[in-house]
């Protein structure tokens, strides 16, 4: 599973690697094991948003839509920022759909760096990040986070910046940790962005994917920070279809002209059928994400106790599909790679060794993540091949 990856000796220095959740879920399928691995929910979306899409591939349209989305979308996806989250988006120049987060990512880092020039980055980080802020030929400027408590550390993040950083690249709610940001992690990223003159590229992709008690406080929500935030979300985690890839980069209008002029010669547009369909869902089906995220919290709490009481050590997650266990703290001398190795081959249960979301040397190896947005019965099957493999790796 290390991968190290081949070099292109033709083709320039970028090595070529899979990434973990792509390596995961094939170990998961050769090996018929219950894939707690990538992040995807057993159930997909609202009904209504999957009738909807049926609908337009029927009737269409079926033509390029507008280059930065379709209008129905872009009017709701205004709409539905201002209503959740008091965010203000015009339409017309503040908004850009691009093929998921994935592609707003790249567009954005691609738009927003110059060959030299720095972007911190805060690990555990999504395995997106330091590959696209690579390919744009600039620095990935990385600040540790350490395990259990994985808070963002002012001083940490002071002594990351040079005069080449340009960029300080955020997610919030943390993929893999769960965690969600406090206000003073907020005001230390705020601090040193206002210090700097850096852009804040904030990927809230999880943003409605946490308890229905703590809602979302997106980095652009201050307004002292809104005209220098990418404010980055996905279609995907909202209404748990990943596959549809429908995202969005949302900027003031200046940003938002340079993402939108690299989007277009990355992926032009995305499916129109899927942007009507996730156009309709975010004006109707506001009353399914409070549901939605019971059912989350709920499959979250049944994976949580059930480790727990098999002797696993759960680390705090409270948003996001994702917890995290402790191997070393659970007595559990593999570390995360060979424990996920072990446990997708001997066990039948895919994981994600939490290293993965490290760039370099000296990463925690003691923490793996498990995908909790699954059926009570797919848990229920994992947590019993899990505690056998708790008593073998004893
Ligand atoms: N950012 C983060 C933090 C993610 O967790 C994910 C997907 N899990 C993405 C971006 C990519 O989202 P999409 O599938 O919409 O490209
Ligand atoms: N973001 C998903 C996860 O964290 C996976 C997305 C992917 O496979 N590229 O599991």
């Amino acid at each position: 599973m290390s991968n190290p990856g081949a070099t292109l000796t033709n083709c320039g220095p970028i090595p070529v690697r899979t990434t973990i959740f792509e390596q995961m879920s094939a170990r998961a399928a050769a090996n018929g094991a219950i894939n707690l691995g990538q992040g995807f929910p057993d159930s997909a979306g609202p009904p209504s948003v999957r009738e909807a899409a049926a609908r337009a591939i029927l009737n269409g349209p079926h033509h390029y839509p507008r280059m930065r989305g379709t209008d129905a979308l872009r009017e709701n996806l205004s709409a539905f920022y201002s209503d959740a989250q008091a965010l203000s988006y015009a339409p017309g120049s503040e908004i850009v759909v691009t093929s998921g987060a994935t592609e707003a990512l790249a567009s954005t880092i691609l738009a927003l760096l110059a060959p030299g020039e720095g972007a911190i980055l805060i690990e555990p980080l999504y395995d997106a990040y330091a590959p696209l802020v690579r390919r744009a030929g600039a620095i990935a400027q990385p600040v540790r986070l350490k395990p259990p408590g994985w808070r963002v550390d002012r001083a940490a993040l002071e002594a990351a910046v040079t005069p080449e950083t340009r960029v300080i690249l955020v997610n919030d709610p943390v993929n893999p940790t769960g965690r969600m940001l406090d206000a003073d992690e907020r005001a230390a990223i705020r601090d040193v962005a206002l210090a700097h003159d850096l852009i804040i590229i904030a990927d809230e992709v999880w943003e409605e994917v946490r308890p229905n008690s703590r809602p979302h406080v997106s980095l652009a929500a201050d307004p002292e920070l809104k005209d220098r935030v990418v404010k980055i979300g996905s279609a995907g985690k909202i209404f748990q279809l990943t596959g549809w890839k429908i995202g969005w980069a949302l900027a003031a209008s200046d940003l938002a002209a340079r993402i939108a002029a690299t989007h277009q010669f990355i992926t032009f547009t995305s499916p129109p059928a899927l942007q009507q369909a996730v156009a309709e869902g975010l004006a109707t089906e506001r009353a399914w994400l409070p549901e939605m995220r019971a059912e989350i919290e709920a499959g979250r709490s049944r994976l949580a106790d059930g480790l727990r009481s098999a002797g696993y050590v759960v680390l705090p997650s409270e948003a996001t599909w994702f917890l995290s266990v402790d191997l070393a703290a659970s007595g559990i001398g593999l570390d995360d790679v060979r424990f996920c190795e072990a446990l997708v081959e001997r066990h039948g249960v895919a994981a994600i060794p939490v290293s993965a979301f490290f760039e370099g040397e000296g990463a925690p190896l003691n923490v793996v993540r498990f995908c909790h947005a699954k059926a009570g019965p797919t848990i229920d099957a994992a947590m019993e091949r899990l505690q056998k493999a708790r008593v073998h790796f004893a």
